[in-house]
């Protein structure tokens, strides 16, 4: 029987433990106390000392795809995991990995400067100074190029940005576009400068983001010294990311490779990421006018939108070869249910030594695995198949999760049950997106964890964090509702294969938010120095993470019934809905205001003949939608939703055979292989990255980018889609709500308190 509301309530406030009176959603009273009991044994046993050991020992030297050291952590990693006693080995694939052959980056003109594009050695910092194993500061799939050309600033090259430079009659075409990282995902700002005629593209790193501004310079500090630069990728992994002469198939020896000119996802014009060191003079040489006040940096000078009229020269060549990828994977078999797997993953390679990126994922994943091989040992048997996976090629382009995924693209998706990732983590409060059909399992596991600072659960501690710095909205809906909502997973990291291409619910989860984290994101310095001075010193929440995402995985593999929530789902589903009525409705109410402002001569009066204003086009008002099926849709989920759950819990942890087949089917239920518009890669119709966005998630991206892109046919028949596929999960859970036995469904559907409140 599951636990009354009031039971629950009190027992939140009182303790952070499992109480012996607690059944766990999806498992009989018998066995969700063995479960409790084997899961308590679980937490007490990660050693904060042997993660730091895990990570001492990863971060020792560069270890990015196709270096030594990556090799050597991977055969490292499948020792470890054979000597915990489990079946492990090295899946190998290969895919196409740039790496500098030549940068150069000079202003031409009366005060020439040649950028330094160095990182220099810190002498406290011991592995600083590993310069021949360095990955030089580039942005991985950026094409060739050399180009000479004026300068224009662009803030942070989002689409946006753009349109205020249009305004002041500013053009990049045929321009060098200056960019400053955040705001937007890096690869963005290539894709958009090109897409406005720029030649060439810098990014830089502005103290007033990951620097001096926000806190003291390392090494004195944790945030970036004027010589660090951020490398990463650029590739258009909107469009698909993974190896990209592969698209769709795993990179396995014997893979047709489409040719280098073919491939779609490498950028359109030169880029190279700069330190605010190498920027300055770049940026003094900008004229024009001060950019708007949203755009000034942290450095002491005023800045100007450009042109310039002294030139930069950006001179870039590559080596473009293909590296080997070496995937680390374990496999427990599971006891009762062998063919439903429940994943685990976070990547091993890093741009440098990557001690906070990667491995402060990798490091506590390593000792769950270690762990669960002591309890396997103790005579524990988990139902379902656990396979840990520790990736390569994550920060090129999620290079190893996704050749691994399109390999086994067939059993995952008959076999998988849900996939957990992490990808670094530091000190602070519990952070989880993902899935909404896990969102009450994401709460219930949360619950059941400690934080090591308050001793609160991680749980209660985010949700009163919420509430203080929420809106009145937000408080108010934290207090009335059950579940703490997770946001949707856009990209960025591991999952991105699982969710958007096969439709496995998927978790992502990382603590944060107390250490100033970052300022070192993909530099020299992200190391074993910064970290154990900086951010989760005492490893103790990485001892938290190792504990959540092992509760996870056990209690997903050891239920007697997939503990899947619907009421979530559909709630969050709603809201989507809510939120895409608003946007088209904010559209032309803006298109309206515009064409009257025109009218009244609003931008003549505004002309001042000392600045270039350039008032906006009159814009046709959009049509109104037919938000009709999706209404429908979402209504009727809310309903299937309403009546499975209340039969799940009804039939206290008791499977009819067949339901949990169904449970699996259900996230691939909410995809489309077909894909999204332009990008059949991207199957999941609720859930992607954005096109402009990057790593920020756009949810029922079909119709949302539609109506952001102002194409109002293509929003009407991407909303048929979406509903279609709403009904059809509606149908499954209706289908699967019958497998209960009746008596169970009946008694349980007129108990109160099943019913959420649904937000907007
Ligand atoms: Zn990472």
């Amino acid at each position: 029987m599951r636990v009354t509301a009031a039971v629950a309530c009190l027992f939140a406030l009182t303790s952070y433990a499992v109480d012996a009176g607690h059944v766990l959603r999806g498992y009989t009273p018998e066995d969700s106390a063995t479960e409790v009991s084997w899961e308590q044994k679980f937490r007490a046993m990660p050693d904060a000392d042997r993660i730091r050991e895990n990570m001492r020992r990863l971060s020792a030297r560069p270890h990015h795809v196709g270096s030594p050291y990556d090799k050597d952590n991977a055969e490292w990693l499948l020792a470890q995991l054979k000597s915990y006693g489990l079946d492990a080995q090295i899946e190998q694939f290969s895919a196409l990995f740039p790496t500098p052959k030549m940068r150069k980056l000079e202003l031409l003109g009366p005060e020439p400067f040649t950028a330094k594009l160095q990182e220099p050695p810190i002498g406290v910092d011991p592995t600083s100074n590993q310069t021949s194993e360095q990955l030089p500061t580039y942005n991985a799939y950026s094409r060739d190029g050399d180009v000479t050309a004026p300068l224009v600033y662009v803030n942070y090259g989002r689409p946006e940005d753009y349109e205020v430079l249009e305004r002041m009659g500013v053009s990049v075409k045929g321009a060098i576009a200056i960019a400053r990282y955040g705001a937007s995902w890096r690869g963005i700002k290539p894709k958009v400068a090109a897409e406005h005629g720029a030649v060439g593209c810098i990014i830089y790193s502005d103290p007033r983001d990951d620097g001096y501004y926000r806190g003291d310079s390392y090494p004195d500090g944790p945030m970036r010294p004027a010589e660090g630069a951020q490398r990463g990728s650029v590739m258009d992994m909107p469009i698909y990311p993974g190896d990209p002469q592969t698209p769709g198939v795993g990179a396995v020896a014997g893979a047709k490779l489409i040719p280098l000119d073919k491939v779609q996802t490498i950028t359109k014009i030169p880029v190279l990421p700069i330190s605010y060191a190498d920027a300055t003079p770049f940026l003094k040489a900008l004229e024009g006018e001060t950019v708007p006040e949203a755009w000034r940096g942290g450095l002491p000078f005023t800045y100007h939108v450009g042109p310039s009229t002294a030139k930069a020269h950006l001179a870039l060549a590559f080596n473009w070869d293909r590296k080997p990828l070496y995937d680390v994977v374990a496999r427990i078999p599971g006891a009762k249910d062998p063919d439903e797997w429940v994943i685990r993953g976070n990547h091993h390679d890093a741009w440098v030594n990557g001690a906070e990126d990667p491995l402060s994922g990798t490091s506590p994943e390593l000792e769950e695995a270690r762990v669960l091989g002591q309890m396997l040992q103790q005579g524990w048997k988990p139902a379902r198949t656990i396979i840990y996976c520790f990736w390569d090629g994550e920060e090129p382009a999620l290079l190893g999760s996704t050749e691994w995924a399109e390999t086994h693209a067939d059993e995952l998706r008959q076999h998988a049950v849900a996939y957990f990732n992490s990808d670094g983590n530091g000190r602070g409060y519990f952070r989880a997106g993902g899935s909404h059909s896990l969102e009450a399992f994401v709460n219930d596991v949360a619950k059941d964890i400690q934080d090591p600072e308050t001793k609160m659960s991680v749980w209660k501690r985010v949700r009163l964090v919420d509430i203080a710095h929420g809106t009145q909205q937000e408080r108010t809906e934290i207090r009335s509702r059950g579940d703490l909502r997770i946001p949707a997973l856009g990209s960025g990291s591991d999952y991105t294969v699982f969710v958007d291409h096969l439709g496995i619910a998927s978790v992502n989860l990382a603590y944060g938010g107390e250490d100033e984290g970052g300022g070192q994101y993909h530099s020299v310095y992200d190391d074993f120095y910064y970290y154990t001075h900086f951010m989760d010193t005492t490893f103790s929440y990485e001892r938290a993470l190792a504990q959540t995402a092992g509760t996870m995985v056990m209690r997903m593999a050891d239920a007697d019934i997939l503990p899947f929530q619907y009421a979530d789902l559909a709630d969050t589903v709603h809201l989507y809905v809510g939120q895409l009525k608003s946007l088209a409705e904010q559209k032309r109410d803006e298109a309206k205001e515009r064409d009257q402002e025109i009218g009244e001569g609003v931008y003549q009066a505004l002309v001042d003949p000392k600045k270039t204003m350039v008032p906006p086009p009159a814009e046709a008002v959009p049509p109104y939608l037919n938000f009709a099926p999706l209404d429908q849709a979402s209504d009727d989920l809310t309903e299937a939703a309403k009546a499975f759950d209340a039969a799940d819990a009804a039939a206290e942890g008791v499977a009819p055979e067949g339901l949990n087949a169904d449970l699996v089917r259900s996230e691939r239920l909410l995809t489309d292989s077909h894909g999204l518009p332009n990008r059949p890669w991207f199957e999941h119709l609720l859930y992607a990255p954005g096109m402009y966005t990057g790593y920020g998630v756009k949810t029922i991206p079909g119709v949302r980018e539609a109506i952001e892109q102002k194409q109002w046919s293509e929003a009407n028949t991407q909303i048929e889609r979406v509903s279609a596929a709403l009904e059809h999960e509606a149908e499954l859970l209706k289908q699967a709500t019958k497998l209960f036995p009746a008596k169970a469904t009946t008694e349980i559907a007129a108990e109160p308190g099943m019913h959420r409140s649904e937000a907007q």
